[in-house]
């Protein structure tokens, strides 16, 4: 037996949506079927049920009430699902046979549009990548705000990590992407993939492809246009004209070094509370948010560009009362980039019109301001345009109070459209008409309680109350509906007004619609404009943001130096700062320059030293973006990459160890850093043994420091690196001091020159109130450590020769280099020898058991 036509029909379009659900629409309900139903049921947690489709066992199936659909699909698209939506497309009662259906978009995480779903300070990334031969066409594009760029790539690692930085909801590749790149994309980043295989429909975006003339850039775009055609099947009238952008004009950042540094969220967390974002956030609107983010997540490499943000953030810092001003005038601007796509894209409703309107009407108060601030022209001048023309036009069309609904009238003003007018007016004379007739009904038949009222069943009626039922003539009304206490009529007279009103009631929410309709065509022309308009607001927002929190946080205008110079006094880490309080924070100096690139950090656990690396960084990148920064006095070489390695987060998602994460970071910036780069090395080699980790240690200095020549910061608690200094000219020591009061560490985070005496680890762990006993015992283990004479070594050959032996960390088997199997003595006379040679009163308990230990070991 074969399925039912219907079911037939949900096959066929099923099989195009193979990697989506199918929402397939029937009545009030979207349903699912099969294998959808029982994983929709599963993720969305509603009740499976089964239906007979024609075949021999009954199908899977559940659904979800059309109305409440948008939450549903929020659900799954959160999960990183796809939902492909299959509306009737033609009238039920027209239709013969099955009712036709068809799949009218495809929603994906990175194509939403809805705003309650989307983060009003996020963008909503999607990407395609392409490979070439010899390289990687990369493309991302924000369907809410119409933003389209691409850039190429060496490596398709590279393309990895610019989905990271952008944080990419969905990926779009072609058929023959390998399947170990689409399950890095998956596994580790978390993205959605799709694939397009068709690339070369250039025809259909002419405009968009404008900028273009290479063959691959152009193949790169035409991948994710093609697919946002084939999968929204709506206009985008909003994207824009694809932008190359190139990732040399931005200080570059790899994935591991933007999150260390907490920009945008924090490591822990993953909150954007205690981010560098957080801290600079004081937007007053979403466009200025999104536009901040991305700000941090590529800060400049052009001297010109930045000075020409810190400018401005200069001006607007020292005119509290205009910035004050300002402030309130964007906080009355909404989110024009989203409205405009929102246009474009066909579901703007009659509040966003207002929104628009009056978003509109603050921009010539804003220009005012900013022109005022600026004694020169600027690029503002052509941008903060008020499109006055929008302003007219809705102002004269669209009520104060529309309803969400577009389609049920009272949307437009009286006065806009004559024809609706008269609609109006038969409707309101209508209404009279009847208000008029009861009162005329009561005078002629003396019934007080005499009442015109209506319904939807019988239109308008006449009611009298059976008790004066006698009091009406015989067939003076005609009968229409008999009620316990009462009977309803009708007359001639009263229909013929009737049908007039219904008439003109229904013919003007048609009008209403239709001339709503025409009011979005006609601001689509406006799309360029509203979004260079939203641009010029986002700029001038961020730095207002910028200006706010200079002048609250007491931060300084930096100076970029031309001889790779960095001077910074009394630095403070912003964000630290914050949370501890301005008194409690203690600043600390920084100055490097050609006889100091590389600072070695000592000093015990917790005294600061991470702090300070992530302040120096920090500082660099405020300064990068165009804010000013935490200092009393700033000059900052400008960098061109910045490397991290701080901080022992084990990456559980790609199964890689604190180790290897490690020492990817390290890789990182050995091949990438270049002379202009800055690298902060925090505690590297902690994830090995001690000797193990020590020669790693080493080694990277030399190499930075011969080899590269970065400005480097490089923490580290194996003070037996500081001797380096005596053999590298540009490396510098430094410590965190610490004061010792009654044998108690106390912290004073002030940065010194020099190496730091000791460790203090065991003191840390006094402050933390590990058990007495352990504490002790550590001090007595740690003396005996401290009598020896074979420290680590310090000599580069000496530290190659250790690297090799593979030294773990253990008490016992301390001397290994010296296996004592390996010298070939007899096993007695041995024995007897190494018994002699040991000076027990020289020895603690500690050193006893070693001997014992190997003493046991020769006999076996
Ligand atoms: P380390 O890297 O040396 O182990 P951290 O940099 O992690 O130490 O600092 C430990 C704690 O000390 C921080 O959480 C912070 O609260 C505090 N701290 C660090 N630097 C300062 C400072 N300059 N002023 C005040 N408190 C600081």
């Amino acid at each position: 037996m074969g399925y039912t036509p219907m079911i037939q029909q949900y096959l066929q379009i099923k099989k195009d949506y193979e990697d989506a659900f199918l929402f397939f629409r029937l009545g009030d309900f979207y349903e699912m079927f099969f294998q959808d139903a029982i994983q929709a049921s599963k993720e969305l947690e509603i009740t499976l049920t089964s239906r007979d489709g024609g075949g021999e066992e009954r199908i899977p199936m559940c659904g979800v009430p059309y109305h409440s659909a948008p939450n549903y699909i929020d659900q799954l698209i959160r999960k990183g699902k796809k939902v492909a939506i299959c509306e009737q497309v033609e009238d039920p009662r027209q239709a013969k046979g099955v009712v036709k259906r068809e799949v009218v978009q495809l929603i994906t995480p990175g194509t939403l549009m809805d705003s309650h779903t989307l983060e009003d300070k996020e963008n909503n990334y999607m990407v395609s990548i392409t490979p070439f031969d010899e390289r990687y066409g990369f493309t991302y594009c924000d369907l809410s705000t119409g933003e389209l760029k691409l850039t190429m790539f060496e490596t398709v690692e590279d393309c990895f990590s610019e989905c990271a930085l952008i944080g990419a909801k969905e990926v779009v590749v072609p058929q023959n992407f390998k399947d170990q790149w689409t399950d890095t994309l998956q596994n580790r980043y978390g993205v959605t993939i799709s694939v397009q295989e068709k690339d070369d429909d250039t025809a259909s975006f002419p405009q968009l492809l404008k900028n273009l003339t290479h063959p691959e850039e152009i193949s790169t775009v035409t991948r994710i246009l093609s697919y946002l055609h084939r999968t929204q099947k709506r206009n985008l009238d909003h994207l824009q004209a694809a932008e190359i952008y190139q990732t040399q004009h931005y200080l570059k950042m790899d994935e591991y070094s933007k999150r260390n540094l907490e920009l945008t969220e924090t490591i822990r967390t993953k909150d954007k509370k205690g981010s560098l974002l957080w801290l600079l956030d004081e937007t007053a609107t979403a466009m200025g948010g999104r536009l901040l983010k991305t700000w941090i997540d590529r800060p400049l490499t052009s001297e010109r560009e930045i000075e020409e943000r810190v400018n401005f953030v200069e001006i607007l810092k020292g005119r509290f009362f205009e910035r004050q001003d300002l402030r309130e005038k964007l906080q009355k601007v909404y989110d024009l980039e989203r409205l405009a796509g929102r246009i474009a894209f066909g579901n703007v409703n009659g509040r966003d019109f207002i929104q628009l309107k009056n978003s509109l009407s603050q921009i010539p108060d804003i220009k005012n301001i900013v022109l005022g601030l600026l004694s020169t022209s600027t690029k503002w001048d052509d941008y903060l345009d008020a499109c006055e023309e929008v302003y007219e036009l809705l102002d004269k069309a669209i009520q104060e109070n529309p309803p969400i609904s577009v389609k049920e009238g009272g949307l437009i003003k009286d006065g806009y459209h004559e024809k609706l007018d008269q609609y109006r007016e038969a409707s309101r004379n209508g209404k009279t008409w009847i208000a008029e007739l009861e009162q005329e009904e009561r005078r002629k038949t003396g019934i007080k309680s005499l009442k015109v009222g209506y319904n939807r069943v019988f239109g308008y009626y006449i009611e009298v109350t059976k008790a004066n039922l006698h009091l009406l003539k015989e067939g003076q009304y005609d009968r229409k509906q008999t009620l316990t206490n009462a009977e309803r009529f009708i007359t001639p007279d009263l229909k013929e007004k009737e049908a007039l009103i219904l008439e003109a009631e229904e013919k003007s929410v048609e009008l209403e619609y239709d001339l709503f309709v025409g009011i979005r065509e006609e601001i689509k022309q406006y799309i360029p404009r509203l979004q260079a308009l939203a641009k010029a607001i986002s700029e001038i927002d961020v730095l207002q943001s910028f200006a706010t929190i200079s002048e609250e946080r007491h931060f300084v205008r930096p100076t970029f130096s031309k001889d790779r110079k960095l001077v910074i006094q009394n630095g403070r880490h912003a964000v630290v700062e914050k949370v501890l309080g301005m008194q409690t924070y203690v600043p600390n100096d920084c100055y490097m320059d050609a006889e100091r690139e590389l600072l070695l950090i000592t000093g015990p656990n917790m005294a600061g030293k991470s702090t300070y690396m992530r302040q120096v960084a920090l500082t660099a990148i405020m300064a990068q973006i165009g804010c000013f920064v935490p200092a009393d006095q700033a000059a900052l070489p400008i960098f061109d990459q910045i490397f991290t390695r701080i901080g022992a987060a084990d990456d559980l998602v790609s199964g890689q160890s604190t180790f290897m994460v490690e020492m990817l970071e390290a890789k990182n910036a050995l091949t990438k850093a270049t002379q202009n780069s800055l690298i902060l090395f925090d505690e590297i080699g902690r994830g090995t043994s001690t000797y193990d980790g020590m020669s790693l240690a080493q080694a990277m200095i030399e190499y930075v420091h011969n080899e590269i020549g970065a400005k480097t910061l490089f923490s580290t608690h194996y003070h037996e690196l500081t001797v380096l200094a005596n053999e590298l000219p540009r490396l510098k020591n430094i410590h965190v001091s610490v004061s010792e009061e009654n044998g108690k560490v106390v912290f004073l985070h002030k940065l010194k020159e020099g190496a730091a005496d000791k460790s203090y680890g065991i003191h840390v762990a006094e402050l933390a109130e590990l058990p007495r006993e352990v504490i002790q015992r550590a001090q007595e283990i740690l003396a005996t450590f401290e009598n020896k004479e074979d420290t680590p070594v310090k000599a580069e050959s000496q530290v190659k020769e250790m690297t090799s032996q593979d030294e773990q960390l253990s008490f016992f088997v301390e001397e290994k280099s010296e296996p004592l199997q390996e010298k070939g003595l007899k096993k007695h006379s041995e024995l007897v020898e190494e018994l002699e040679k040991l000076e027990l009163m020289e020895m603690t308990p500690m050193d006893a058991m070693n001997a014992l230990y190997k003493l046991q070991k020769l006999l076996k």
